[in-house]
């Protein structure tokens, strides 16, 4: 599809600036892709840890046609688009603005907190997506307390969606001592083996910085990782 047709796809997606801010480049966020990140402003969820206070906070000052400019820029340097956070799946129009990037002719990457199987569901059968990072927070008799968000049920469903899918995904962890147990670890890597993921469970430690949302303290406590379950193929960030 031309440039000129994928800005076409976008002329009924609202006029408005959903996304916070654009990392040019990146190595690292995306499994073998040269990529750039685009921060799609505001969430549904308040987890204490969240590195991103001022894009969960904040009003979007991109638009998804700046964007695309910025994207048609760099068409032949990069080959990658993440699409983070806050939370991407919380912009209506998500599924054209990612046919517009596909028209470019990028590979795309949510990040995702699982919150809206509905788009999730729109953007697998349209094929509108190339890869998906799902969190998986706690226990879901813990999601609430944690995140703030009353309905985890919706990111099981997200969750059940790309078990069904043949999309490929991970699903990754946050751990800080003073909000998960090893057992809540392995509480959810068991719930992970009984719903039949095979892939890579991504245990990622949260690293400390001085602004999160809620003002999360430098962990004190470190865990002794050979008491995870091995019922999975783990793979540990930030250790
Ligand atoms: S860490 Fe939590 S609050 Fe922050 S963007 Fe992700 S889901 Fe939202």
């Amino acid at each position: 599809m031309s440039t000129k047709s994928a800005f076409s796809l976008l002329r009924s997606v609202a006029a408005n600036t959903p996304i916070h801010s654009i990392t040019k480049f990146t190595t690292l966020d995306y499994p073998n892709h040269l990529a750039c990140i685009l921060w799609f402003a505001k969430c549904n969820m308040a987890c204490p840890y969240c590195y991103n206070p001022r894009i969960v906070r904040e009003n979007g000052t991109i638009s998804t046609d700046e964007a695309l400019r910025f994207l048609q820029s760099r068409q032949g340097r990069l080959d990658g688009v993440v699409l983070s956070g806050g939370e991407c799946t919380l912009y209506l129009d998500l599924k054209a603005f990612c046919e517009a990037i596909k028209a470019l002719g990028y590979k795309i990457k949510i990040d995702t907190n699982g919150t809206n199987p509905d788009i999730l569901e729109k953007l697998l059968t349209c094929k509108a997506i190339d890869y998906v990072a799902l969190d998986y927070k706690s226990p879901w008799n813990g999601y609430q307390t944690l995140t703030h968000y009353a309905h985890p049920k919706r990111v099981e469903q997200s969750l059940e969606l790309l078990l069904k899918s043949e999309l490929p995904f991970e699903v990754r962890t946050t751990w800080h001592s003073d909000f998960l147990s090893i057992n809540d670890v392995n509480t959810i890597i068991e719930d992970l083996h009984v719903k039949g993921y095979k892939g890579t469970y991504y245990v990622q430690h949260y690293l400390h910085v001085n602004e999160t949302l809620g003002e999360t303290k430098e962990e004190q406590n470190k865990v002794d990782l050979s008491q995870l379950s091995k019922l999975l193929p783990i793979d540990l960030r930030n250790f």
